[in-house]
């Protein structure tokens, strides 16, 4: 019978059952089985069984109700290949009838017997004959009255008595379960969970344990460990004469498992049989390798275990999970490590607000995406996008979020938006991109026409106005409250230690301030891949000299702004390499256009006169004169150090300092110094030797010795297809994919957002290439560049540092086209750090 066939199957040891045929709940519970753990008798459909029910096709019910004896008494639960994929809710009782029920009046008593044949009435009234759940809203489930007034509102709706016969109902069951699984609402929220539009559903055929009657019977979910922290702690609760999942729906009136000063427990009320449910889930545990959540139902004393599921988990709680599993030797450590998605460790990484600061509270909203970010407000994504453009962190605000928001979204530090829930776009992308986000916030009005936001009390916050997002309480604060980073607790650090251990590839971290230093040494950085220098001009004592060296008409005016601005980046790279403790650090020396440093608008350049004593009309003539049309491809980066040398001589001056002074102090430093925007080996010949100059220089004046990496950053087409001579001139090539793939495409990076998700949509490119890197394209001069590069000098180290450098994906890229690391911002050095060891792992199973 059901043996032989492999779509109708009895749940045995050898049964042939497995997650792509029958569903993950059928094959835990054949595991279950296989341990000896008391599961009551089940037989398993299959995927194409129940798939045929949909079309009407029905099985022989005789053989599948064999095995359950002469009075079945049953509930039938789906399966999908996953379980998150989710499906039809269990029906419980199928069976019940008059005869049944007037002998256990008898055995159970009428209260106990009413209830379990009502509850059959009403679930099957609703989800199989689809009746109207209002038509049993008043009626006592707790009474024979209760019992007969449902039947008599199902046939009156029904226009039919309620069927007796245990085949027709399991048959009605079964078909209606199919069926809903077939529908486009049930196949919609499936995709959306990551099934295929054609996943399959079994369904599993189980004989009822009672939780009602006699002795000691309930039912109830039991758990090791906590959800939320993965810690050990027994979860879960039990309810005396209930069925299901009741326990958890009625949580006041149920017991706590394990004695608990807050109230009795199931160890106080039958120890035996919490005793044995601690086993059996341990067990689980052990054998079945995964923390699990045991369904389970006692009857008459004696425990049986209903259904076994992957507990849910917070990703702090993976991690745990996964590294207790490995250190109780239930798995590798190797296998740990796969377990947990790099990007989810987001949840883990990101600052709080100190519990300890002060909340001015201004709004409370869902708590989307975890972490907080303080920012001014902007009410659009061209804004957000110009703002991270100047530096400028910024807090996106918008009713509710698109896709074509997108980029906004890149270029804030939070979200924040009026509507939307956990799932909402806004909610999901943040999630995704680990950016504090707080949605739903309908206790503030926003006014977009007027650029305001206005608190219930009547205070309002205007564009420009700095606000916090705390996306894990989902508080919207005004200003900016004291933070914490991200708390990194033992299993977090002990994954980060196994996935170093089988990493075969760098990952170091961008990073231009001291805080950006210490974040990337705390998330394990093996260095800074790419420091910014220009962000050191921008703050106010050294803005003024700066404009005056750009302003200045003789090398020797220059050089005298330029000697105000020395002590101050001596004492930056000092700074960055004390925290780096001999890590290798990369400095980029300047790179955007001067004009860049120069006032806006007619007030700053009144500043600006005053400050220098210069006429109005002479600072205004500067500042048009060096305006560019298009800067981006002007008088920027190696162009600056080429025609304006003293800047360069300047910085490699103060790195040189540095390294002397922090060498003095510490480990022993060895610069790397790298060369932007390069497109011609002539450029890095004439810099080059200025730098070399440099160096001889302090090595005489200080007669202490040093030694120093030059490098070129690969972000233009040109850079890539001659690296090969280059590369002759440096040790280090790093790849700045976000101007690379700016010039690859001919596509300014800060106007794309116009028509990116057009572009997108219409299947033009088939991501954002400045988000995911364009293998095809932008990849294809990285491969050339690093094999050009390569045979010209077989010793140069390569490496990535745009903001693709964070991504799993270009990760594999990079580590298959033999880069020694890549460089990305400091909350994404975990995942990165994850992400290739889970790749150098992959290619030890399958290379
Ligand atoms: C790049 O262009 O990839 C890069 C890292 O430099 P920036 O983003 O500063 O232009
Ligand atoms: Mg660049």
């Amino acid at each position: 019978m059901q043996k032989d066939d492999p779509h109708t199957t009895l749940i045995t040891a050898t049964a042939p059952i497995a997650p792509n045929t029958h569903g993950g709940r059928a094959k835990c519970l054949q595991r279950l089985v296989r341990l000896d753990l008391p599961v009551p008798r089940t037989v398993a459909l299959s995927f194409s069984a129940v798939h045929g029910l949909a079309s009407g096709q029905m099985p022989d019910m005789a053989k599948l109700l064999a095995p359950f004896g002469e009075q079945p008494l049953l509930c039938v639960r789906p399966s999908s290949e996953d379980p998150d994929w989710g499906g039809p809710g269990a029906v419980l009782n199928i069976g019940m009838n008059d005869a049944i029920y007037v002998d256990f009046c008898d055995a159970l008593g009428q209260e106990a017997a009413a209830q379990i044949y009502l509850r059959f009435v009403q679930s099957y009234a609703i989800h199989v004959a689809r009746l109207d759940p209002d038509l049993f809203e008043d009626i006592d489930s707790d009474s024979p009255d209760g019992l007969s007034a449902a039947l008599k509102a199902y046939e009156d709706e029904a226009e039919e008595s309620f069927p007796q016969d245990p085949a027709v109902q399991l048959a009605a069951v079964l078909r209606s379960m199919a069926r809903a699984w077939e529908g486009t609402t049930a196949r919609l929220l499936r995709q959306a969970k990551g099934a295929p539009a054609d996943a399959g559903l079994g369904l599993v055929v189980q004989q009822m344990v009672f939780g009602i009657g006699s002795g000691e019977s309930g039912s109830g979910v039991i758990q090791l460990v906590d959800s939320s922290s993965g810690e050990p702690q027994i979860t879960g609760r039990y309810l005396s004469q209930s069925q299901g999942r009741d326990a958890l729906v009625k949580g006041a009136e149920a017991l706590f498992l394990e004695a608990d000063a807050r109230g009795p427990s199931l160890e106080e009320l039958a120890p035996q049989a919490f005793a044995d449910l601690k086993a059996y889930t341990a067990l689980m545990r052990r054998k079945l390798r995964e923390e699990m959540q045991a369904e389970f139902a006692i009857e008459n004393g004696k425990v049986h275990l209903l259904d076994g599921v992957r507990i849910a988990r917070s990703a702090r709680a993976a991690v745990r999970i996964a590294v207790d599993l490995a250190k109780d030797k239930i798995i590798a450590k190797e296998e740990a490590l796969l377990r947990i998605e790099p990007r989810a460790l987001n949840e883990l990484l990101h600052r709080q607000v100190d519990p300890a600061a002060m909340r001015d509270r201004i709004a409370t909203g869902v708590a989307a995406s975890p972490g907080a970010a303080t920012g001014r407000i902007v009410f659009s994504s061209s804004e957000a996008q110009a703002s991270a453009a100047r530096g400028e962190a910024c807090v996106l605000v918008r009713r509710e979020t698109a896709p074509e928001d997108i980029r906004g979204m890149h270029a804030a530090v939070a979200v924040l938006t009026e509507r939307g829930g956990m799932t909402s776009h806004a909610a999901v992308i943040g999630r995704g991109m680990g950016l504090p986000c707080v949605v739903g916030a309908s206790e503030l009005t926003f006014n977009l026409q007027a650029r305001l936001i206005s608190a219930p009390g009547g205070r309002t916050f205007k564009e420009g106005d700095v606000i916090t997002i705390d996306g894990t309480s989902g508080d919207v604060l005004a200003g900016e409250p004291a933070m914490l980073e991200a708390a990194h607790d033992d299993a977090f650090q002990e994954l980060m230690v196994w996935s170093d251990a089988v990493r075969d590839i760098g990952v170091r971290a961008n990073a231009d301030t001291p805080t950006d230093a210490a974040t990337a040494r705390n998330f394990g950085a093996e260095g800074i891949g790419l420091c910014r220098t220009e962000h050191m001009f921008f703050e106010a004592d050294r803005l003024t000299p700066m404009r005056e060296m750009i302003f200045a008409d003789k090398a020797q005016d220059r050089r005298a702004a330029l000697e105000r601005l020395l002590p101050m980046q001596r004492e930056d790279f000092t700074e960055l390499f004390r925290i780096m403790q001999g890590k290798p650090v990369c400095i980029r020396l300047l790179d955007p256009p001067l004009h860049e440093f120069l006032p806006h608008d007619k007030a700053g350049c009144r500043e600006l006169a005053e400050a220098l004593d210069l006429p109005l009309s002479d600072v205004t003539r500067r500042v048009e004169a060096l305006g560019e049309y298009n800067p981006m491809l002007g008088m920027r980066g190696v162009r600056l150090g080429v025609t304006v040398p003293e800047i360069y001589d300047m910085q490699a001056r103060a790195i040189f300092e540095a390294t002397i002074a922090a060498s003095r102090e510490g480990a022993p430093v060895v610069p790397e110094i790298m060369i932007p925007l390069v497109s011609a080996m002539r450029e890095v010949e004439l810099v080059k030797s200025r730098i070399d100059a440099v160096a001889a220089e302090v090595r005489s004046e200080t007669g202490q010795d040093f030694e120093y990496r030059l490098g070129v950053m690969v972000e233009t087409p040109r850079a890539a297809l001659r690296a090969d001579e280059i590369a002759t001139q440096v040790s280090f090539l790093s790849f700045g994919t976000n101007d690379l793939t700016q010039m690859t495409y001919g596509l300014s990076r800060d106007d794309a957002g116009r028509f990116m998700s057009a572009y997108v949509q219409l299947g033009v490119y088939p991501e954002d290439p400045f988000h995911t890197l364009d293998t095809d394209g932008v990849g294809e001069l990285l491969k050339i560049g690093a094999e050009r590069g390569r045979a010209a000098s077989p010793d140069l180290v390569l490496s990535i540092c745009g903001e693709h450098g964070g991504n799993p994906e270009s990760i594999a890229f990079c580590r298959n086209a033999g880069f020694s690391y890549v460089s990305c911002s400091p909350f994404r050095v975990p995942v990165a750090r994850l992400a290739a060891a889970q790749l150098a792992l992959q290619d030890k199973i399958a290379p």
